[in-house]
């Protein structure tokens, strides 16, 4: 059993937003949590704060987040036990309950696959589990759409990249993302899924990598987003 189990275990019947008791029939969160925490809607338009993030940069069709994430928030104290106290299977159950949204959006009922964000090697072994793959479960599930995960993955700076310039180094850091079985993305709609999107760099990386596919279509969305 990983050590994240065993901590949903102990402490499975407090609200990840306001650590009140949960009723019995609440999930990880309460349902004064679920009605304060700001909706976003953006999977609605086409042209919304969270695209622009991404826009000029990437030629990604919609992006969309399940709530609008401020500082000292409900989300925020959420977000912080999905990624840091082990609470996976939270993110995956904002998955199944943002999916059923999602799916009556025009944007979003034609993707074909599902691809979360991959985490660096070392930080996937210090927390075990990469909270963008659960929260990428969860909308599998809902939306009934295929999770893939052995396509997208982080990238290693070679000797070679190490020696290079500085200017050099940072647009390997740019695009540090590369694409392994590239057939598997070949002409899809790619639903491109990540925990928090802020700056929007990451993900515009992630899109980049995924188009040097030919005929591949990016949309995205996360749990969270910064205004
Ligand atoms: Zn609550």
């Amino acid at each position: 059993m990983l050590l994240s189990d065993f901590i949903e275990l102990i402490y499975p019947r407090q609200c990840l937003g306001c650590g009140n008791q949960l009723l019995k029939a609440e999930k990880y969160i309460c349902l004064s949590c679920l009605n304060k925490m700001p909706k976003t809607n953006t999977h609605f338009e086409h042209d919304n704060n969270i695209i622009r993030k991404i826009a000029g940069k990437s030629e990604v069709l919609n992006a969309s987040a399940c709530y609008w994430f401020l500082k000292n928030s409900i989300v925020q104290n959420l977000i912080h036990n999905i990624k840091y106290k082990g609470f996976k299977n939270a993110a995956k159950e904002i998955g199944i309950i943002y999916g059923k949204e999602l799916l009556k959006s025009d944007f979003y009922n034609n993707i074909d696959i599902i691809i979360p964000v991959p985490l660096h090697i070392s930080k996937l072994r210090e927390r075990g589990y990469n909270q963008s793959e659960y929260f990428a479960m969860g909308l599998s599930l809902s939306m009934g759409k295929k999770l893939v995960t052995n396509v997208l993955y982080r990238g290693y700076a070679t000797e070679t990249q190490t020696k290079k310039k500085i200017y050099d180094r940072w647009l390997n850091v740019k695009s540090n993302f590369i694409v392994k079985n590239s057939h598997l993305i070949n002409g899809k709609h790619i639903l491109l899924v990540d925990d928090v999107i802020t700056s929007g760099s990451t993900l515009t990386s992630c899109s980049d990598t995924l188009f040097s596919i030919p005929e591949t279509k990016v949309t995205i969305a996360t749990i969270a987003s910064t205004f």
